[in-house]
């Protein structure tokens, strides 16, 4: 019973500060973005609902990078997030949304591995955007054991954005 205990405060410590967090090693979905163009919004009620994400602004047709290297496992064209990816990191262990896209990155396909810094997409206004202002909605969603795309534990982008904007300077 002890042991159970210890481990369920350990495990998330180590997920923080483990080399294992794929967050930690993050780059800008967008390139050329400053810290002034970053605001945290992942609290924020949009249409209803808890935004869970972070809005970039870019003009339509802007490459989308993969901000970690792993696996496209899902695209998905939905209602609300119009042209969407959903992308695996390396080990399973987070899932990264990218919401709004113009268009994917010709030749992506589920299933196929992304490197750090692929062009895997374009922003745009898809979904329930405004036409007048597209941009990126990006959400990072820790993934449960059974490693579904449609499911996660929404995790703010907003820290890990500054971070890696700050280590690209
Ligand atoms: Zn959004």
């Amino acid at each position: 019973m002890k042991l159970c205990v210890c481990m369920a405060v350990l495990f998330p410590v180590l997920l923080v500060v483990g080399a294992t967090s794929s967050i930690l090693e993050m780059t800008p979905p967008i390139s050329g973005l400053a810290l002034a163009d970053l605001r945290d919004t992942f609290e924020e009620v949009h249409n209803g609902h808890r935004h869970e994400a972070i809005d970039l602004l870019a003009p339509r047709g802007t490459p989308v990078h993969a901000v970690v290297s792993g696996t496209i496992r899902k695209l998905f064209v939905s209602k609300p997030g119009g042209n969407t990816i959903y992308q695996f990191d390396e080990i399973g262990l987070y899932c990264y949304y990218y919401a709004h896209l113009d268009g994917y990155a010709k030749g992506l396909r589920e299933g196929m591995r992304v490197e750090r810094g692929n062009v895997i997409g374009f922003v745009g206004s898809t979904g329930n955007a405004d036409a007048r202002t597209p941009h990126l909605h990006f959400a990072i969603f820790e993934l449960g054991s059974e490693k579904l795309w449609w499911k996660g534990k929404a995790v703010n982008p907003y820290p890990s954005l500054v971070d890696a904007l700050k280590r690209t300077k």
